[in-house]
C-alpha cells in the first residue's frame, strides 16, 4: 500500500475538481468544507480510519467538498479503476440504485453550494452509465414482474423423462420451470433464477415448484412403467438456509398425499458448502421424511470430494459439459468414467445428463452407468403438451 503525507492545513482536494481518488484516513484528522471565505461552512472533521473523496470516485462527478488536514495526517490512497472493476462484479440493480442515492445526494448538496457545481460531461462515461441502467431497470422490471408471476399463474413445470441407459425405460421425470411471461414469451429458468436468489422470490417459487409436482405427479406417474417411478424437483441454496425447509417439505407431501419414495430432490455443491452444519441437518432431515437426494452437476464445482462421504447422497447426476463432449475430448471422458465408478465405489445411483446421440448412450453403457436424461430420450414438455 502507498501512503501520501499531508501537513496541517494542507488541502487534500477541492471541491469543483474532479478526482480519480478515494482516501482513507490512516492517522491524523480532516476537516471537510463547502463554500470558500466567508461562506465557508465545515460540515465534519473525520478522524482515523475514515473513508473521504469516496462519492466522485463512483460517480465521475466533481469533488462535493474540499477537504483539509487539521493535523499531521496519513493517508491511504484508493484507486478508480480498483473500485471501477469492483463496482463492475456487483450486481447491476445494485449499481443502478448505488447512482440513484449519489445522485439525489448530489442534487441536495448542489442546493447548498449553488453555483459552484462544475458540470462535466463525459460522453462515454454517459453510454457506459446508460447501458449499466438499462440492464439495472430491465432486471428491476422483472423482478417487479415475478412478485405477480405465482399469482397470475405464470410458472409452469415441464418434465424430461429419465430413463434406463441400457433400454431406455422410463424410470422418472426431472420438473424444469418454465416463466411464461405475458409480454417476453417463455422465460427459460436460468434467466430469471438469479434474480429470484438475489430477491428472496427463490423461496415461494421453490415451494410452489415443489407443490406443483405434487399436485402433478398422480397422472405424470402413469406415464412410467417402473414400479417405483420418481419426480425430482431442483432446489437452490438459498432455499435450503432455513432450519424450517425441512418441515415445510413434510406439510406438502402430507397435504397433496405424496409418497416420499417417489420424490428427489435435486441440490448443487453450493448447497452442501456454506453453512455445512446446517445443510447436514437439512439433508439428514430430507432424506428422514423418506426422500432421496440427487447431487446435480456433479463435477462442475471446486469444492472437493469430502462432501460426498459426509451427506447423505442417493443420486450422482454427471454434468452435461461432460457427457455431451465425452465422444470428442478426451478429459470430459474420462472424468465421465472417474465419476460413474466414484459413484458405484460409493454404493450410489448415477445418472449422465444431456445425452443427444445413440453414440453417447452406447457409449455411457459400455461405462456401466445405469440412468440417463436428455433429448435422445426426450425433451422437456409441459403436461399439456404431451
Ligand atoms: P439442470 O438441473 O442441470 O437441468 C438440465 C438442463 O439441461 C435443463 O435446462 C434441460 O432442459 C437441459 N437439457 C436436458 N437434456 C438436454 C440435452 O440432451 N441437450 C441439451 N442441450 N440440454 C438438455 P433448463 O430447463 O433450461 O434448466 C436450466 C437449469 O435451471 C437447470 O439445470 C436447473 O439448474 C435450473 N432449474 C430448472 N428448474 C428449476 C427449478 O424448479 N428450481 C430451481 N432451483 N432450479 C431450476
Ligand atoms: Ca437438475
Ligand atoms: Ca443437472
Ligand atoms: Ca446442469
Amino acid at each position: 500500500l502507498s501512503r501520501q503525507v499531508v501537513q496541517a492545513g494542507e488541502c487534500i482536494f477541492q471541491e469543483g475538481e474532479l478526482g480519480d481518488t478515494a482516501y482513507i484516513i490512516e492517522e491524523g484528522c480532516v476537516e471537510v468544507c463547502i463554500g470558500e471565505g466567508e461562506n465557508k461552512i465545515r460540515i465534519s472533521l473525520l478522524g482515523k480510519d475514515n473513508l473521504i473523496g469516496e462519492i466522485a470516485l463512483i460517480d465521475h462527478q466533481p469533488r462535493t467538498a474540499t477537504v483539509r488536514a487539521v493535523v499531521h495526517t496519513v493517508l491511504v490512497p484508493i484507486q478508480r479503476n480498483m473500485v471501477d472493476e469492483l463496482l463492475e462484479k456487483t450486481d447491476p440493480v445494485i449499481q443502478h440504485l448505488l447512482h440513484v442515492v449519489l445522485e439525489r445526494f448530489r442534487h441536495k448538496h448542489g442546493q447548498y453550494a449553488e453555483g459552484k457545481q462544475v458540470e462535466q460531461y463525459d460522453p462515454q462515461r454517459y453510454s457506459a452509465d446508460v447501458l449499466i441502467r438499462q440492464r439495472a431497470v430491465a432486471n428491476l422490471s422483472l423482478a417487479e414482474d415475478m412478485r405477480f408471476a405465482l399469482q397470475a399463474q405464470q410458472f409452469e413445470l415441464y418434465y424430461q423423462p429419465i430413463c434406463t441407459i441400457s433400454d431406455s425405460k422410463i424410470k422418472g421425470f426431472e420438473a424444469l420451470l418454465r416463466w411464461m411471461h405475458p409480454v417476453q414469451g417463455m422465460i427459460p429458468p436460468l434467466d430469471f433464477l438469479g434474480l429470484a436468489e438475489q430477491t428472496g422470490q427463490i423461496r415461494d417459487i421453490g415451494l410452489w415448484t415443489l407443490k406443483q409436482a405434487c399436485i402433478d405427479w398422480p397422472i405424470l406417474r402413469k406415464r412410467s412403467r417402473d414400479d417405483q417411478p420418481f419426480v425430482s424437483v431442483n432446489m437452490s441454496a438459498a432455499q435450503l438456509t432455513g432450519a424450517t425447509f425441512v418441515d415445510e417439505v413434510k406439510a406438502i407431501l402430507d397435504e397433496y398425499n405424496m409418497p416420499a419414495n417417489e420424490l428427489k430432490l435435486e441440490l448443487t455443491e453450493t448447497c452442501m458448502i456454506g453453512n455445512t452444519q446446517v445443510a447436514l441437518e437439512v439433508l439428514v432431515g430430507l432424506q428422514s421424511l423418506g426422500l432421496t437426494i440427487a447431487l446435480d452437476d456433479f463435477g462442475t464445482g471446486f469444492s472437493g470430494l469430502d462432501y460426498l462421504q459426509r451427506y447423505p447422497i442417493h443420486t450422482l447426476k454427471i454434468d452435461r459439459a461432460f457427457v455431451s463432449r465425452m465422444l470428442t475430448n478426451h478429459e470430459s471422458l474420462q472424468i465421465v468414467r472417474a465419476s460413474i465408478d466414484l459413484a458405484q465405489s460409493l454404493g450410489m445411483e448415477v445418472l449422465a445428463e444431456g445425452i443427444e446421440t445413440e453414440e453417447t448412450r452406447n457409449l455411457l453403457n459400455k461405462l456401466n452407468c445405469t440412468l440417463g436424461q436428455g433429448w435422445l430420450f426426450g425433451k422437456p414438455a409441459g403436461m399439456r403438451h404431451r
